[in-house]
């Protein structure tokens, strides 16, 4: 990439438009989110239930724009990451995911303890009967380890092409004509289940990137070409965001029309909703700045307050991944470095989920209470390691967490059926948890990036023309263009 594209944009009068321009969008998405939500209340409320094919013409345009968000998921996520791990040696890559990792495991052991404090605490299940709140839903047996073993299965997959739609999953059929049988005894059958294996995609990426990295010279033309497929992604992202604010209004207006009268869901599961709000509040606003001051001495909200757009836009489409090339977008305009940004969010959007954590947490002993099955501190225990890597497997997709936490259910004898009685609120709370998770990611990446701030200085540029900061530049460029 040649440095005459690059032109310094930092004039007075443009840097005021670029500021403008930024706000602007950051208001009107959350202008988008409260008008959906009062257009949703108001049509709700305004006489014949709505149907079916009316909610979906209501749903349309964010449809669209949902549509178009993930659409740049796989194309940028394994170029971000390529380019990211490709353009640093192979010691500085592993300083960085060290410091990315240690951060993600923290908060999402940290936001499952604070779920299961929580919910010992103020017991939301106690004194209830499940039967009252079941609702429907499609499940499916499993047992916790072959959950597990499929999310490593899925890490390693046999076909990268496939692997950009279907996933691996376990199935385990009753043998013909049988009553009562243990899980242990069903046939073991497998299958390619819709849905891109996001996991393997990851796991690819890096070990590409890293092997562009050892090649050095002989890498160069992959390097620039998965950079400028980076770059490409986030130009056709800063034209997609502009359509976020009426994307987010008929998202958020469809989903309030489809609900079960609010009021009724909340008298049931009230204290499990409260529970888990608690907790993603303790958890956003409390744990995660702490951890933020205590690693880099800063304060985490001034960044909060930059991230709203981003922030909307989780709460809008209930999807780390589909919000993920706007996350980038947004932290390359606080100027963090893309070597980390490319890298730790593509990462955090797929495996760091501490909402989603908690609230896997949360749920699986609510449930359990409301069954009057005592829960003794090996069971804890087991909650919280299956929480972990529930989350860890869960998808960026909405409600995603919800499919997860059948593993959960399992490790406290619960069956997979149990999930329908949480069905009622869980697209509400999926927004809150898919909020707090990619703030999650969103603050992890400029910890990351404060933390590696003097290596990264110092850290020799690998196969790569320009300097980081000049593609970011070269993006501006172009927004201004146009
Ligand atoms: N919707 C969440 C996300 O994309 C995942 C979940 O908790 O269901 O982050």
């Amino acid at each position: 990439m040649s440095n005459s594209y690059v032109t310094s944009s930092s004039k007075p009068t443009s840097r005021w438009k670029r500021f403008v321009k930024s706000n602007l969008l950051t208001f009107l998405t959350i202008v988008g989110v409260f008008g959906g939500t009062a257009l949703g209340l108001l049509l709700k409320n305004s006489g014949e239930p709505w149907t079916e094919r009316e909610v979906m013409y209501i749903q349309y345009p964010g449809d669209l724009f949902l549509r178009m968000l993930k659409c740049l998921i796989v194309p940028l996520l394994v170029s971000s990451i390529t380019s990211a791990i490709g353009s640093l040696d192979l010691s500085m890559s592993k300083k960085i995911a060290a410091r990315a990792i240690i951060y993600y495991f923290t908060t999402t052991v940290s936001a499952v303890i604070l779920g299961i404090i929580l919910v010992t605490t103020i017991r939301p299940g106690s004194g209830q009967s499940a039967e009252s709140m079941k609702g429907k839903a499609a499940t499916r047996q499993v047992l916790t380890v072959d959950t597990l073993l499929d999310l490593i299965r899925n890490l390693f997959p046999p076909n990268i092409i496939q692997a950009t739609m279907f996933q691996f999953r376990t199935v385990l059929v009753a043998p013909a004509n049988a009553t009562d049988v243990p899980l242990t005894e069903y046939k073991i059958k497998s299958e390619f289940t819709e849905g891109t294996n996001v996991l393997g995609m990851v796991m690819f990426s890096i070990v590409l990137g890293a092997c562009i990295g050892k090649m050095r010279e002989a890498g160069k033309p992959l390097q620039a070409m998965f950079e400028t497929m980076s770059e490409a992604m986030m130009i056709i992202t800063s034209w997609v965001i502009w359509i976020s604010p009426l994307g987010v209004f008929f998202l958020v207006a469809a989903k309030l029309l489809e609900m079960a009268s609010f009021v009724e869901v909340l008298g049931l599961l009230g204290w499990y909703f409260i529970t888990v709000i608690v907790g993603l509040v303790v958890h956003g606003f409390g744990t995660i700045p702490l951890i933020f001051f205590v690693c880099t001495r800063k304060l985490a909200y001034p960044y909060i307050g930059k991230m709203s757009q981003v922030l909307a836009t989780a709460f809008g489409t209930g999807s780390s991944s589909a919000t993920m090339p706007i996350t980038i977008r947004c932290l390359d305009n606080l100027g963090m470095d893309p070597r980390v940004t490319r890298f730790v969010i593509p990462v955090g959007a797929t495996i760091n989920m501490d909402g989603t954590a908690l609230y896997e947490a949360v749920a699986a002993i609510f449930i359990a209470q409301l069954r009057h099955i005592p829960l003794s501190f090996g069971h804890i225990v087991a909650v919280s390691v299956t929480a972990t890597a529930a989350s860890i497997g869960a998808a960026g997709i909405p409600q995603a967490g919800l499919i997860t936490m059948v593993m959960v259910l399992d490790t406290v004898g619960l069956p997979a059926e149990d999930v329908t009685i949480i069905i009622a609120v869980d697209w509400l709370l999926d927004r809150f948890r898919t909020t707090i998770n990619v703030m999650c990611d969103g603050l992890g990446t400029i910890l990351v990036d404060i933390l590696s701030k003097k290596d990264l200085e110092s850290a020799p540029i690998n196969n790569c023309d320009a300097e980081p900061h000049e593609l970011v530049e070269l993006r501006h460029d172009c927004n201004e263009k146009e």
